[in-house]
């Protein structure tokens, strides 16, 4: 059952083989649940990106180039089989590599990365150019063709369905993709790649290079034959990443960061609200970029809320993620887990109230107590800076005008949610907030047939939906002189 993640060192998958990378070296990747060695990972450098990158190159000139587009799409739906077929071990290793319960990656992460298959399998053969009549002279059409060579690189928080939302409408477009996961989380995509090959996607098509983001991933950014590179991560990384595809004007889509506002109104149904606004913040341990992390309360029920969502932090179950009963499981580092912790003192030191939580728990594993400061002030740090863990800043806010201040005043533009039961107050909302997604009386569902992404310090393009075609394709007009 676990012979994946108990091999000596998982190596590098290129072309269709795993092999060493080209130093010999590997790195460890931890059990974030018990700060244990989990296994050893080959350790990708300039030259091994290289070697996946001239792959994927060939796997475009050849028979993948020349497949009929229903044929790509079949491959995926097989891909999506195996995925599910392989559901016990997929989820095992993603559950000791992230820390993540397998009860969330049962019911969310799976059913998401096999729907995302499914979908783009079948756009495959629906991506049509167009005949435009332009000219009487002349028959003028577009052909989409696919972009090329994708560098993804994924983000550890959820490394298969981020990695699936790349990988699946890049080879949808009939692309070729070298992916990179986070160097915390390696393990789930070597077995993706290696479910694509048994699936019968030609070798080279998907090629999986762990390894860390400055060497590993800044090659593939840096590499003159990677057409386009998708990116989920930190704004921080976004930053090095645009200059870098600047050297040969590569193609670059940026999913980044987010402080999200949730607000809430006292003509709301409160219970839901509240409800919706803890799994808003806790969900995934609040490693969760469109996380619900501030929580802007109307003044007149804002100490009703802060008790309610106290009690539901204090309700959470915390524990060993591979239990099925656990809803909250460890942060995914200790690094991590040590910035959270910052943030918390930052919090306290900025006068906000700790009502509940605050601190570590116990000292083995990275786990975090679930945290709800109430009395944010909009210009702390704890409201304006990304804490990616399970604290939630409560803020009070005294009407309209201000929630909509607080709410587009930070630098992010991901996502933001409001709850009332006044229908023009909800469509006023859902035009002034500056936010990629808002939600309505609910909080944080995305489904892969919407577009998904932001603006600012989010990043730009759009995952998802038919938006993630012109991501992975470009059209080429043909014009043939027709004479008079
Ligand atoms: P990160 O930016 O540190 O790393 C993301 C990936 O980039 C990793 O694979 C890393 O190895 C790689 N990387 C690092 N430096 C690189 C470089 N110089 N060149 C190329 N690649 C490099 O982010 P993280 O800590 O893994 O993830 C957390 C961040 O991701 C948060 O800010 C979160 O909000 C964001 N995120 C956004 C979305 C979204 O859809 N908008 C989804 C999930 C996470």
């Amino acid at each position: 059952m676990l012979d994946r993640t108990t091999t000596d060192t998982h190596r590098l998958l290129i072309d269709g083989r795993r092999i060493t990378a080209g130093s010999g070296r590997s790195f460890e990747t931890l059990n974030p649940a018990t700060g244990e060695v989990l296994a050893h990972v080959a350790e990708a450098d300039a030259g091994d990106v290289d070697a996946a990158v001239r792959s994927s190159r060939a796997a475009l000139n050849g028979e993948w180039g020349h497949m009929r587009a229903a044929d790509r799409g079949a491959l995926l739906l097989r891909l999506a089989e195996l995925i599910r077929s392989n559901s016990d071990e997929l989820t095992r290793i993603e559950s000791l590599d992230s820390g993540k319960p397998v009860s969330a990656i049962r019911r969310q992460d799976l059913p998401a990365v096999i729907d995302t298959l499914t979908y783009y399998a079948g756009m495959a053969d629906k991506i049509n150019g167009q005949v435009i009549p332009a000219r009487t002279d002349a028959l003028t059409y577009t052909i989409r063709e696919p972009l090329g060579v994708v560098g993804a690189i994924v983000p550890w928080n959820f490394p298969l369905m981020i990695g699936m939302w790349k990988i699946a409408p890049a080879l949808a477009c009939g692309c070729t993709v070298v992916l990179k996961p986070a160097e915390i989380t390696p393990l789930s995509a070597l077995m993706i790649g290696e479910l694509a090959l048994e699936a019968g996607i030609p070798a080279g098509v998907l090629n999986v290079v762990p390894g860390f983001g400055q060497v590993a991933g800044q090659a593939i950014v840096d590499h003159p034959d990677v057409d386009k590179v998708t990116f989920t991560g930190s704004p921080r990384v976004g930053h090095q990443i645009l200059q870098g595809a600047a050297g040969n004007f590569k193609r670059v889509t940026l999913e980044l960061g987010g402080k999200s506002a949730n607000i809430i109104f006292p003509d709301a149904d409160i219970d839901s609200a509240v409800k919706a606004a803890g799994s808003g913040i806790f969900f995934n341990t609040g490693q969760v970029c469109s996380a619900g992390s501030r929580i802007l309360v109307h003044e007149s029920i804002h100490d009703e809320v802060v008790e309610r969502l106290a009690a539901r932090a204090a309700g959470m179950r915390i524990g060993d993620p591979l239990e099925s009963g656990t809803n909250m499981g460890p942060i995914v580092s200790e690094a991590q887990m040590n910035r959270i912790l910052d943030y918390i003192d930052i919090g306290r030191k900025e006068g906000a109230h700790i009502v509940t939580g605050g601190n570590r728990i116990g000292d083995r594993g990275y786990y975090v107590e679930p945290t709800v400061f109430a009395g944010v002030r909009h210009e702390m740090r704890i409201s304006q800076e990304e804490i990616f863990g399970p604290v939630a800043a409560v803020i009070p806010f005294a009407d309209e005008e201000d929630a909509i201040r607080i709410a587009n005043g930070t630098a992010y533009s991901l996502a933001a949610g409001v709850w009332t039961n006044d229908v023009t107050r909800a469509h006023r909302f859902t035009r002034e907030l500056r936010a990629g997604t808002v939600w309505v009386n609910t909080y944080g569902p995305t489904d892969i047939r919407l577009p998904w992404g932001g603006v600012r310090d989010s990043g730009f393009g759009r995952e998802h939906g038919e938006a993630a075609i012109d991501n992975f394709t470009e059209p080429k007009v043909v014009w043939i002189n027709t004479g008079r």
